[in-house]
């Protein structure tokens, strides 16, 4: 039962199964205190009447008690008889339990209840651990305090050395950290809330700091013992570009990133890193510069983009950037047709060919490269295990792998879902750029909108018109999307007006007409579904109207924000929701108007939705956190990375003494969580 309901299969399980909340039981209240509040409380009171009530499945046991203040229901639905025998009007019970208002009367559903007897409430101070629990369990009698009960006893059977501490005497001395042993006895049975603090931060640590010692291990285990292609030299390729071909200065953020991945690919061992930069910070002349060092030394590289369209464009602003070199580059997509992909399949394999840009077409077994060195991924957090094992076919020698965010993470998460991987950071953006404004507007004002396209189109700029996509029928989005674009040609009449439109059940072929329609400045609208979300790089257009922004996140209105302000000009973001839109719906809009800043984004939508949510993290098995809490326990985060990461420079494989608890334990842990799932 236990184990069905709660996963407890072992002591270990139990011991580790911490109680929500504790309450104290010495002390009781008024039944007038109760209100809309009121979680758990205890009260006394005479029992002033017993009934049975119902029939069959609405049988039910209901009492009332009734102290000096008020009066209070009491329900039974299970174990009638039995509790009714025990019950004795006009005497007096001592009842805890969770409260709740039925009719406007307050009610107690299967109270713990025992006869009131005065030494109770002048006993000492005493917590008493509430459990989470079922429904199912408390109907058989397995409540929070069977559970407390089943807890206190195995406590009391241990000893300290069955406890053993993981964590070396120096930590814990140095942050004043309750031993193992004992933080587990006081997490449970606390004598007061301070050691309760002080037992829960010990065991929130012990959690972080574990899980920092472990992700550190991965990233020195590939230091030391993978061996990874190197690129000893910057030859004629990068710098002939970078003097000649480069058609702005770098920002020092794009500098410092490519310093950090030239040390790193020159090292010998496989790079791994993840590149996170804003939207519109500039990733892609990084990838470029990357290949171009790749080529230098004599390797290949490939540049996977999420969508067709993205690769398309990758292959065509790559393309022009280096039409004056030597370089041979070719988009390879799911639409390439036969006779073409023979060619470059036959050209990767004989190594004429230098780049190839593509979706993840590009990693399908039959791809086979001569010389594989560099595989950048562009507009993703994660690169899934079976891709990089993919990748393992393909090369002797594992290439080195960029991974390039499409937004930013919050800096708690990229700590620890991504804490095994080498990490560049561009929070800067091109010179020039002119903050974008964003508002809000209701349908209402749909038509003002309509007028300020129209001022925006005269000056020469475009405008993306987005719909939303609704996951549960491709037939809604499609309807949702032609009536809008038979509303928005209303507004914008042909000839003087010209409207692309995309979405994602079009032909790849009509995609890229369509979308390059626009890039070229042949349409000056884009109505599109959230294809071109990621990555599209149209700076002339300046206006971005996002339709249903309510059904939108955080970080899906970002990215798709941070299509447009990518030239010199004043860009705008216009949020059209219906009139009426959610608490939440009203807060991810509002942070939207107030900021630009990817990385604060980050945070907020981090807090909204907790870390379950934040794509790409469900599977990562690192953010399985019982206690600790990686939006709450920010500064106990750091602190258990920054005491990790001084560890494991000292002793980077845990062979010291005073390392050997924590070796040992690593140890015993290892094979419950997959850590090698993490790429
Ligand atoms: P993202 O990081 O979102 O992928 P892109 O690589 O698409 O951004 O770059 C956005 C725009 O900024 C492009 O038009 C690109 O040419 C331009 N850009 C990139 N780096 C610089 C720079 N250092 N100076 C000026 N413009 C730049
Ligand atoms: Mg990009």
């Amino acid at each position: 039962m236990l184990k069905k309901e709660l996963n407890i299969f072992t002591f270990n399980n139990l011991l580790n199964h911490f109680p929500n909340r504790h309450v104290d039981k010495t002390k009781v209240s008024f039944i007038n205190e109760i209100n809309f509040q009121t979680d758990y409380i205890q009260v006394a009171g005479k029992l002033t009447s017993v009934e049975v009530l119902g029939e069959k499945h609405a049988k039910r046991l209901v009492a009332y008690v009734q102290d000096k203040t008020g009066i209070l229901e009491l329900v039974w639905f299970q174990g009638i008889n039995w509790i009714k025998k025990y019950l004795v009007e006009g005497n007096t019970y001592l009842l805890f339990g969770k409260t709740s208002f039925f009719n406007g009367k307050p009610q107690m559903v299967h109270p713990e209840i025992e006869v009131f007897t005065n030494e109770k409430s002048e006993g000492k101070a005493f917590l008493e651990p509430i459990y989470p629990t079922t429904e199912k369990l408390k109907a058989k009698g397995l409540s929070g305090r069977q559970i407390a009960k089943l807890t206190y006893a195995l406590l009391s059977q241990l000893q300290a050395k069955d406890i053993e501490e993981n964590l070396p005497d120096e930590i814990l001395k140095h942050l004043q950290l309750m031993p193992r042993y004992a933080a587990y006895k006081t997490v449970h049975f606390p004598s007061n809330n301070n050691e309760y603090e002080a037992a829960i931060k010990r065991l929130k640590f012990e959690e972080l700091f574990i899980a920092q010692v472990r992700l550190n291990l991965i990233k020195l285990q590939r230091h030391s013992s993978s061996k990874g292609v190197v690129f000893e030299k910057v030859g004629e390729f990068f710098n002939s570009f970078y003097n000649n071909h480069l058609p702005f200065q770098l920002t020092n953020a794009q500098k410092r990133v490519l310093k950090e991945i030239r040390t790193d690919t020159a090292k010998g061992h496989q790079m791994n890193r993840l590149l996170q930069g804003d939207v519109g910070s500039g990733k892609t002349i990084v990838a470029l510069l990357c290949m171009l060092l790749a080529a230098d030394n004599n390797y290949q590289s490939c540049l996977m983009a999420p969508t067709e369209i993205l690769a398309q464009q990758h292959f065509q602003s790559l393309s022009s950037l280096v039409k004056e070199m030597n370089i041979e580059i070719r988009l390879l997509t799911g639409s390439t047709k036969t006779k073409e992909r023979k060619e470059i399949l036959q050209g990767l394999l004989n190594d004429t060919i230098h780049f190839v840009v593509g979706t993840h077409a590009v990693i399908e077994e039959v791809v086979q490269f001569k010389n594989l060195g560099l595989v950048i991924v562009d507009e993703q957090h994660r690169f899934g295990v079976a891709q990089r094992a993919a990748l393992w076919k393909k090369a002797n020698i594992p290439p080195h792998i960029l991974v390039m965010t499409a937004t930013p993470i919050p800096r708690t998460l990229a700590m620890t879902a991504y804490g095994d991987l080498d990490y560049s950071i561009m929070d800067e953006l091109p010179p020039g750029r002119q903050p974008i404004t964003t508002v809000h507007r209701n349908e209402m004002q749909r038509h003002k909108v309509m007028e300020f396209i129209k001022t925006e189109i005269t000056k020469g700029r475009q405008a993306y018109i987005i719909y939303p996509l609704i996951e549960e029928s491709e037939k809604l989005n499609y309807e949702d999307l032609m009536q809008g674009y038979e509303q928005v040609k209303s507004y914008f009449p042909e000839p003087q007006y010209l409207i692309s439109m995309v979405h994602g059940k079009m032909p790849a072929e009509q995609k890229e007409t369509n979308m390059q329609r626009f890039v070229n400045g042949k349409t000056q609208i884009m109505v599109s579904t959230t294809v071109i979300e990621v990555g599209v790089n149209v700076p002339n257009a300046s206006v971005m109207v996002i339709e249903s922004a309510e059904k939108f996140g955080l970080s899906q209105l970002h990215q798709l924000r941070g299509r447009v302000g990518r030239g010199s000009e004043k860009s705008f973001c216009i949020l059209l929701t219906s009139s009426k839109v959610s608490v939440d719906a009203k807060e991810r809009i509002s942070v939207m108007c107030a900021t630009n800043d990817g990385f604060k984004i980050a945070e907020k939508d981090l807090e909204l939705r907790g870390p379950g949510d934040i794509e790409g993290t469900r599977q990562s098995g690192a953010l399985n956190f019982k206690l600790a809490s990686i939006i709450n326990d920010k500064p106990l985060l750091e602190l258990a990375k920054h005491e990790a990461e001084k560890l494991l420079q000292e002793d980077a494989d845990l062979n010291m003494a005073k390392n050997l608890q924590l070796k040992l334990f690593l140890q015993q842990q290892k094979g419950k969580t997959n850590w090698s799932k993490i790429s």
